[in-house]
């Protein structure tokens, strides 16, 4: 296999479903996001390896997603979570995923698509409390749930809404999301005393299972935790169960090669060696989802060491300082991020990003290697 590859490390997923479980208890369900490919991870073999460790719904962001899931004989309950196209819905029927809608055309269109195949379909109406994103508005939510609720081709399978800042420790934040969870549990109730079953109530996201435990109802829905990270960068709180990194994202030195004192490194030669000393070239660059901006302020860890990378970052390569005299050699593996090194958070954290745009940046040229 090529050198770059992201090493998945599926005992660490795992290991933070476990968490997870841990921190909201036996009763609420376990949705995991695989967006985007499982936020770069995979999301057929990460579908299968939550499921096995008990996870029982899948949430994905495309109807294209929820296919590629449903051709690898994946049978769980599927959230689509945006919204999809009205050609799209013969397939939403077909593959049995369940949509998240937001107001009373699409839900004609969906009982449609659903009569139309002779089925009755299940969807979560989704209910914009605070987020501004989709969903209904709040004062809407119990008329919809009941048009839902007595379509002939529909069922009400839940009703959920998404948080803005959830993962914010602002009072003012966590003053918001009070307010999201509370109008949240109010519509709930009105649905209850109209005679409708809401079906499973969810709403947490990562950063409400971890700092908002009045948030859990039926179902949680967190993406981020379940990779590892912690929805607050640096602000963890003490009693928070300890969640490991499950991509690595891993390569080799392929060339170790001796430098003279005032050799110049890379393009734009943004880096002169002080000294002679060894130079190790690494196939990984910013095509391969390893951020140009670090250029000259990231390290890389090879046989138990960091190093520090020297010059900017090409499309496809880069190069470390291994040192006047180094016990490093060509082959070594070389670890670009990882659990137990610098990790997506660390690098996002110095970039301004945050730790998806890192996992997600994972290019599609960079295989994943299921561990
Ligand atoms: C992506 C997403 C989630 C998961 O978010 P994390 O921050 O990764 O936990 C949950 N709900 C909705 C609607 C989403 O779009």
């Amino acid at each position: 296999m090529q050198a770059t590859k992201a090493i998945i490390h599926l005992d660490n997923l795992r290991w933070n479903i476990k968490a997870a479980r841990k921190i909201i208890g036996p009763r609420p369900k376990i949705c995991i996001a695989v967006k985007a490919d499982g936020y770069g991870h995979g999301a057929v073999n990460i579908s299968l390896c939550a499921l096995e460790a008990g996870v029982e719904y899948l949430a994905v962001a495309r109807v294209s997603e929820a296919a590629e899931v449903r051709a690898a004989g994946i049978n769980a309950p599927i959230l689509v979570l945006s919204q999809a196209q009205p050609e799209e819905l013969p397939r939403v029927v077909s593959l049995d995923l369940i949509p998240l809608v937001s107001d009373a055309e699409f839900i004609d269109e969906i009982a449609g698509a659903a009569e139309h195949a002779g089925k009755k379909i299940t969807v979560h109406l989704k209910v914009d409390t605070g987020m501004g994103r989709l969903g209904c508005h709040t004062e809407d939510a119990v008329s919809l749930a009941a048009k839902i609720f007595s379509g002939k081709n529909l069922y009400l399978g839940g009703v959920a809404t998404h948080l803005s800042v959830a993962d914010s420790l602002i009072p003012e934040d966590i003053t918001y999301t009070k307010e999201q969870l509370s109008k949240f549990r109010e519509i709930v109730s009105s649905m209850k005393n109209a005679g409708i079953d809401p079906g499973i109530v969810h709403a947490a996201n990562s950063g409400a299972l971890v700092y908002h435990d009045d948030s859990y109802f039926d179902m949680i829905r967190p993406g981020l935790f379940l990779y590892g990270y912690s929805p607050a960068y640096g602000m963890d709180k003490a009693s928070l169960p300890r969640i490991k990194p499950v991509m690595e994202l891993q390569s080799e030195v392929v060339l170790v090669k001796k430098v003279k004192k005032g050799s110049f490194i890379s393009y734009g030669r943004t880096w002169k060696a002080p000294e002679d000393t060894f130079l190790g070239v690494i196939p990984a660059g910013y095509a391969d989802g390893f951020p140009r901006k670090l250029s000259n302020d990231h390290s890389v860890y090879i046989r138990g060491k960091s190093y520090p990378l020297v010059g900017r970052i090409c499309m496809d390569q880069c190069m470390v300082n291994l040192g006047p005299e180094t016990e490093v050699k060509r082959w070594d593996k070389a670890m670009i991020f990882g659990p137990g090194f610098i990790t997506a958070a660390d690098m996002a954290e110095k970039l301004q990003l945050i730790p998806y745009e890192i996992m997600c940046g994972v290019n599609k040229r960079v295989p994943r290697e299921y561990v």
